[in-house]
């Protein structure tokens, strides 16, 4: 599975920041996932206690994950709708042309201490 290798250069940015900051400890790691990344959460958090195994920094630390919905404007009337609510057809005038907006992205979006 590809979630298991980007989560893993998350978690080795996050230690590298609370090395790098005498953090001795990391509270929770918070990613936002979009819905259009092609990520899917629940492996995320099947992952997380594996990659985080080796890591005293980790101990007891949660995940979060943030998930941000797929946006896109029609191109051909101009709707802003939700792609994954409706199936990546507009459903003003049911064109499937559209520019994507949001919710391609995979970022850490925040390390807790
Ligand atoms: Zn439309």
């Amino acid at each position: 599975m590809h979630e298991i290798s980007v989560l893993q250069k998350a978690v080795d940015l996050a230690e590298q920041t609370a090395l790098d900051n005498q953090i001795e400890k990391i509270a929770y790691l918070t990613l936002e996932v979009g819905e259009l990344s092609g990520y899917l959460p629940v492996f995320f958090y099947k992952y997380f206690p594996i990659v985080t195994e080796k890591k005293p920094v980790f101990e007891g630390a949660e995940l979060k994950i943030i998930s941000v919905p797929g946006e896109a404007l029609c191109e051909d009337c101009h709707a802003m709708y939700d792609v994954m609510k409706n199936e990546g057809v507009c459903p003003k005038c049911k064109s499937r042309r559209k520019k994507i907006l949001g919710g391609q992205q995979f970022l850490v979006k925040e390390i807790g201490y």
